[in-house]
């Protein structure tokens, strides 16, 4: 299997379980839509998260009226964090999330199966790719996180969504050809990790 190490085409994406999943033993049934969907799990704990790190998450939200609720209803209880990596993932899980207010948002995403609220929404998820990076540094130290092989990595992308073939130009080529060109670049990969 080629290796999935150092692909950049793969993004990751902070997902908070907030303390309503958490009461609510829901922790199972959503992290089983991201698995479901071919999303990678690759890091996850439970924190009770802070006020001074839950100021810092919601600052964009500070002068809003419901924002010292919102603080006591995020450190009630322990969350469970994860970052979560796939092709596109940040669009993704916001897409998998729907709409912020429970009751508004399309039945078949988190919130809209589970949720009819517009505070006790389940989830948290990044909303951008640069929102992301700086999420997960707030809530993820580097050895929390983990680059792995995932089995069913080759079944879930097409080859040219995988990154490491985008350099193979198979058109004309023989299968023969096709495939001495992938164990090039499995040797390569592996010369790469030694
Ligand atoms: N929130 C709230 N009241 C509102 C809007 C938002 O309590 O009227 C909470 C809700 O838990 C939401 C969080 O604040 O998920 C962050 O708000 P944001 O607008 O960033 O929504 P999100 O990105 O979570 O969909
Ligand atoms: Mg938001």
């Amino acid at each position: 299997m080629v290796s999935q190490k150092g692909d950049e085409t793969m993004r990751r994406t902070l997902v908070i379980f907030k303390p309503d999943a958490v009461n609510r033993s829901l922790i199972g049934r959503i992290l089983t839509r991201f698995e479901e969907k071919g999303l990678k799990i690759v890091g996850m704990k439970m924190e009770r998260l802070n006020v001074y790190k839950l100021k810092q998450h919601y600052e964009h939200l500070t002068n809003k009226p419901f924002f010292e609720e919102l603080l006591d209803y995020m450190s009630s209880i322990p969350c469970i964090l994860a970052v979560i990596e796939g092709k596109d993932a940040v669009a993704v899980v916001r897409r998998l999330a729907g709409e912020t207010c429970g009751r508004d948002a399309s039945p078949g995403t988190i919130r809209g199966d589970f949720s009819m609220s517009t505070q006790t929404n389940l989830i948290h998820a990044s909303e951008n790719d640069e929102v992301a990076k700086y999420e997960i540094d707030r809530f993820f130290k580097p050895e929390e996180m983990f680059s792995y092989d995932k089995m069913n990595f080759n079944w879930i992308y097409c080859r040219s969504e995988k990154g490491m073939y985008t350099e193979i130009k198979d058109k004309g080529k023989s299968v023969e050809e096709i495939e001495h060109a992938k164990k090039k670049m499995m040797e390569m990969e592996q010369k790469k990790e030694q």
